[in-house]
């Protein structure tokens, strides 16, 4: 795999898509630089060599140019965090951004407008992507949240780089730890896929199951289960047509030796609503008019366990509505137990947008080998899919 550090970027231009689509408040001001700090390395290993750095990235879901969405929001956020005094211009593609790029020195960095300004750029227009790809020497990808989109920067480009390409550093280390779990994983694996839909997880569900020893389910999803299984389960979310689905995951991992975990008793609220009446019941005997919002205290003994014993683990979706105080606690719970197995030498790797916000809000994040930082992208990977945004780097 073409990695940063096979290569040096003294006097090179470095064009780098990164993904700085991070959120904003009503100042404009970046109330989470998740996605900055994970691009540092990458940056400062090209300044380092000698090189410079031209950032490209999206930010939002502008129809056109609307200021809302612009760049230079974030530009002194980039600068703090870089420790260098990052340039703007005001587009992505023409003249003055061709003049800024070649002036550009080594040692700097030229931070590009919003790609998506451009409606070619989700088209995957490939006369717009050529005129990015005028502004550097080598391409670099850094941006593992777009790399399952084949837009003009994430994939189209990279024609354009013959030779001259290669991951960033923050994407060759999404790739890899993925490749630990799914194909170079020590034994036992297990995942826990929680969430609210079977059908959004499905696919992944299909994948693992010829990849890992255990599958704990949890979250909205468990019910689907259950009541497929003949269970009583309320008011609680349920996908009436994914039941045939559910038995049908549940033949197929026994006859692939997969051990599946369903929660057996689940925290059941009488409304959606923190402050609703709560009880503790077996999952399958849930009454009328109760919803199950969060495993119950059985169940996040039997999960620890399971994850007590594990090598490898891989964790997307909360167990319950974590949002909410009064259905936290498995997701708490699970967290711990996966942090406690990290300590004793298990690879975890947690991804998907709930579950990273889950393993932040409770502190966990260091806690664990890896947090991802694509939502969509880690779970298509997760269902054995090649991405356009690899792909386009890999094949040369
Ligand atoms: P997903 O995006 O599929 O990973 O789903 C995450 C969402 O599932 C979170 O917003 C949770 O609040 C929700 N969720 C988890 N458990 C349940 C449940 N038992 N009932 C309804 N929603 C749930």
């Amino acid at each position: 795999m073409q990695t940063l550090n096979d290569r040096n970027f003294n006097n090179k231009k470095a064009l780098i898509r990164v993904d700085f689509n991070v959120p904003l408040n009503e100042d404009f001001m970046v109330t989470d630089a998740t996605r900055i700090e994970a691009a540092k390395p990458t940056i400062h290993k090209i300044l380092e060599d000698g090189g410079s750095v031209i950032l490209m990235s999206h930010l939002g879901r502008p129809k056109g140019v609307q200021d809302q969405f612009s760049l230079r929001h974030i530009v002194s956020k980039v600068t703090e965090i870089i420790g260098v005094q990052v340039k703007f211009v005001n587009d992505c593609i023409g003249e003055e951004v061709e003049k800024a790029a070649e002036v550009l020195q080594p040692g700097e960095v030229l931070l590009l407008e919003n790609l998506r300004f451009y409606s070619e750029e989700k088209q995957g227009d490939v006369a717009f992507a050529e005129q990015l790809a005028k502004l550097g020497d080598v391409y670099v990808n850094d941006a593992f949240g777009t790399a399952h989109r084949a837009h003009a920067s994430t994939a189209v480009i990279a024609q354009f780089f013959k030779g001259n390409k290669c991951f960033g550093n923050l994407l060759a280390k999404e790739i890899e730890s993925i490749n630990k779990v799914l194909n170079d994983s020590q034994k036992p694996v297990t995942a826990i896929l929680g969430g609210a839909k079977v059908s959004s997880k499905i696919g992944v569900i299909e994948n693992i199951l010829d990849k890992v020893d255990h599958i704990i389910i949890g979250g909205g999803m468990t019910f689907t289960f259950v009541k497929a299984l003949g269970g009583n389960i309320g008011n609680s979310l349920v996908e009436e047509d994914k039941q045939a689905l559910a038995l049908e995951i549940l033949a197929k991992a026994k006859e692939k030796n997969v051990q599946i975990h369903l929660p057996v008793d689940a925290i059941v609220a009488d409304d959606f609503n923190n402050n609703a009446n709560t009880q503790e019941v077996d999952t399958n005997q849930i009454p009328e008019g109760w919803m199950g919002l969060d495993t119950g205290s059985k169940t996040a003994e039997s999960f620890a366990k399971v994850i007590a014993n594990s090598k490898t683990i891989l964790w997307n979706g909360p167990l319950g509505v974590f949002e909410m105080e009064s259905f936290a606690k498995g997701t708490i719970e699970l967290g711990n137990a996966i942090a406690t197995a990290t300590a004793n030498g298990a690879f975890s790797l947690v991804g998907g947008g709930d579950s990273v916000a889950a393993v932040k809000q409770f502190g966990f994040a260091n806690k664990v080998s890896y947090v991802s930082t694509g939502g969509g992208a880690m779970l298509e990977m997760l269902e054995g899919r090649t991405l356009p945004g690899i792909e386009a780097i890999l094949n040369d």
